[in-house]
């Protein structure tokens, strides 16, 4: 792969990632893609048991593996995180864009989902800057016939250049082909004409400078362009995994940092600084995702995502956005709190009668009364009162809670609460989170790593404490008493 056929970056991030092959023709691929696009079910489709997960070294993020084996050739499947972008905004985007840029992978097969390829193929271009070696599986093809939308997949694959494979990994549809594709590419190395984005003349012109100091450097694999492109924006965090990996510090190369100056003269000249250089660069690959979607989609029930814009405009405006949503949420605490109650007391009737019994059956044995106090009323007593308390209300609220998930209603929430989240220095998701804590503040707090910066995620956790969860909702008194079973021993 483009940047990662170092031996001693390859060597030092091996170690870091803890791929180890087994023997020398075992195969890395990364498994990349915007979250949701059906990553994770083409992971276990192909990987099957023959996986194990755990944490990216030093990082929250979490790390798949897995194994499979195609043709008599074994692949080792890396699952990235779910990305957006090769820009490292997040914890996951730096381990997804660190494992792509320098893990030493023989191929990447960025998962796409064909219902909005358009907003994923911003994340294909941006990987095929770094590497050709790709795959593109365009999932949920089943998905997009329901809504009527048809992807020309030899028009999209002749445009970018690389392979491109329908799957339905749902249901497994497409996966052989996917399989066959990926060791394709991993045998004979993508080397046909592949798509290369070309940016406005005075950026091409800077490039070419930087590239040429690039190209002097001792570590010919690297993808002098995509380096180039990275040095004249500045990306710290990328300067800093070169170093790490690649031990590669380019700024303390003097020529290369000279020619660097040079080419952000000549940025300032035409009046090009740091922010138009960014929306430059992100806008070129945007029009670009939109010109390929637009010739390799045919979309031809236009009125569906009509509908759904219309819906979608409702719950987000200004005037009905915040009423709808605390109606919603509103009668989700309502069934929770009062559609509890019932299982609520038929659990607690039943156990407090088997507490009974069970004071009988202590009796009968002649059981000291410290053993009955310590099994009966304390541990027994205990877990019937949490069970009978905290099943019910959960049992209702978290499938209610999904169900608003899926049907895409939490992120409209966080849209909806962005601003005076904003206000007082918080994340719009947290308003997620605070909703997930009145049904478990530990699933919550958990839930919290779906903020990004370090600093609203502590607040967002912090805070979750004062939401209370279903446990600590207030029961009647009245029950209470019924519960209260005064058993004399
Ligand atoms: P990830 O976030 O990219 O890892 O996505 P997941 O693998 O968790 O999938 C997200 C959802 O899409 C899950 O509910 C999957 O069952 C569903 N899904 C994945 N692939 C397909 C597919 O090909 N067709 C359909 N209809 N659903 C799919």
């Amino acid at each position: 792969m483009g940047l990662s056929n170092q031996s001693t970056g390859a060597a030092v991030l091996q170690s870091e990632f803890k791929i180890e092959r087994n023997h020398s023709g075992e195969r890395i691929i990364a498994l990349a893609g915007n979250p949701n696009v059906g990553k994770s079910t083409v992971f276990n489709s192909l990987t099957g048991l023959n996986q194990h997960t755990g944490n990216w070294p030093g990082k929250t993020v979490t790390n798949a593996q897995g194994r499979y084996k195609y043709k008599d050739n074994t692949f080792i499947l890396a699952d990235v995180p779910g990305m957006y972008s090769l820009m490292a905004n997040s914890e996951e985007e730096e381990v997804a864009r660190n494992f792509i840029c320098f893990g030493d992978s023989d191929a990447v097969v960025v998962v796409t989902d064909a219902t909005c390829l358009e907003r994923n193929l911003y994340l294909v271009l941006q990987i095929l800057e770094v590497t050709t070696n790709v795959v593109v599986c365009v999932n949920l093809m089943d998905e997009a016939k329901r809504k009527h939308i048809y992807v020309d997949l030899n028009e999209l694959s002749r445009l970018l250049g690389v392979a491109v494979i329908g799957t339905s990994a749902s249901t497994g549809k497409g996966l052989d082909e996917l399989m066959e594709a990926v060791l394709q590419v991993t045998v004979r190395r993508n080397d046909s004409a592949h798509l290369e984005i070309s940016y406005d003349e005075v950026i091409e012109k800077c490039i070419d400078i930087i590239e040429s100091g690039v190209k002097e450097l001792p570590h010919k694999a690297l993808n002098s362009r995509w380096i180039s492109l990275k040095l004249l924006d500045g990306d710290e965090k990328l300067l800093k995994s070169l170093e790490k990996y690649l031990e590669l510090d380019l700024l303390k190369n003097q020529a290369l940092f000279q020619k660097l100056e040079e080419a952000k003269r000549l940025l300032t000249f035409n009046g090009i600084n740091y922010e138009t250089f960014r929306e430059m660069i992100a806008s070129k690959s945007v029009s670009l995702a939109e010109d390929i979607a637009s010739t390799s989609i045919r979309i031809e029930n236009e009125e569906y995502n009509d509908l759904d814009r219309k819906i979608d405009s409702i719950v987000t405006s200004r005037r009905f956005g915040i009423p709808i949503m605390i109606g919603l949420l509103g009668l989700i605490f309502w069934l929770t709190i009062t559609g509890a109650n019932y299982p609520s007391q038929a659990i607690a009737s039943f156990l407090f009668w088997v507490e009974g019994q069970l004071t009988g059956l202590f009796m009968q044995l002649s059981a000291p009364a410290w053993v009955h106090s310590l099994f009966v009323t304390g541990v027994y007593r205990t877990l019937a009162w949490v069970v009978s308390v905290m099943l019910p209300p959960m049992a209702i609220f978290f499938p209610l809670f999904t169900l608003l998930e899926d049907l895409g209603y939490l992120p409209r929430v966080a849209f909806n609460l962005d601003n005076f989240f904003k206000k007082s220095c918080a994340h719009g998701k947290q308003a997620l989170t605070m909703c997930m804590g009145f049904g478990c503040n530990a699933a919550a707090i958990i839930g919290c790593r779906i903020i990004n910066s370090p600093r609203e995620k502590l607040i967002a956790m912090i805070t979750n404490n004062f939401v209370p969860c279903n446990g600590r909702f207030p029961q009647p008194h009245k029950e209470q008493q019924n519960y209260s079973l005064q058993l004399t021993y």
